[in-house]
């Protein structure tokens, strides 16, 4: 079952077909999952307001139904630390196709993951775990599942990963809170299940996990096409 705050963001999201990074963030906030604090602003008034706050360094990105892709148009600056380049920032920003407002979120640290969803014709929504950045892109290093994911389906993800070395801390790296991950990943299994009539896939890229905790930093709902 969806909760009611759940159920109308994803109604006002059908107009542009996916859900922007804020009130995706905010479904995941509801439903138990650790995101960085974050707010969203339009002038530069409430873009120093919010970056207070939260406290430098803070991160700048685009919101806008036009893109889905964010880096792709410059549209992520990370690790700003005062109000001028927060504003200049934000001056870039509202050039861009479609502008809505500019996320300003905490900056977050750890391995980067990335946990996906895809509806499959054949088998349903299967879930996938997979190593962030060029582990994905250059190495293809995934793992995937059918949902919904029982315990031991989220262990084997994990271990079959080849990067697995490096959730166990490797040359000094810290290592990654697996009971974290596989609850976010279970997690994660449930809500693919809540949502799969009206979802046609989810990416949470990247999650970041440390020795403490896995934080969801940007995700990303792709909905069904109207029938
Ligand atoms: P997109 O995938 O749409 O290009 P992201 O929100 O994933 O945009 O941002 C791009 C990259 O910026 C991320 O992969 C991550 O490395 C970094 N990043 C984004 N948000 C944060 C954050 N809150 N803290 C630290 N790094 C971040
Ligand atoms: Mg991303």
């Amino acid at each position: 079952m969806l909760k009611k705050e759940t159920k109308d963001i994803l109604e006002k999201s059908r107009e542009w077909g996916w859900v922007l990074e804020p009130d995706a963030q905010k479904i995941f906030s509801l439903y138990g999952f650790k995101t960085p604090k974050y707010n969203v602003a339009k002038t530069p008034e409430e873009a120093a307001a919010i970056a207070r706050k939260i406290g430098y360094p803070v991160v700048a990105k685009i919101v806008s139904p036009a893109v889905v892709h964010k880096s792709d148009v410059k549209g992520v600056v990370v690790g700003i630390k005062d109000d001028q380049t927060l504003i200049r920032t934000l001056d870039r920003l509202s050039k861009i196709d479609g502008f809505a407002g500019m996320l300003i979120a905490e900056m977050v640290k750890g391995l980067e993951l990335i946990i996906g969803a895809k509806n499959d014709v054949q088998f349903g929504p299967m879930i996938l775990l997979g190593m962030g950045g060029v582990g994905v892109e250059i190495y293809k290093d995934v793992a995937l599942r059918m949902a919904p994911l029982t315990i031991c389906d989220a262990d084997h993800m994990i271990e079959g990963l080849t990067a697995r070395k490096l959730l166990s801390g490797y040359r000094g790296s810290e290592p990654v809170d697996l009971d974290a991950l596989k609850k976010t990943l279970m997690k994660f299994s449930k809500l693919m299940m809540d949502m799969q009539d009206v979802v046609e896939s989810i990416d949470l890229n990247p999650v970041m996990c440390t020795a403490k905790a896995c934080i969801v930093v940007d995700s990303r709902i792709m909905l069904k096409k109207k029938l």
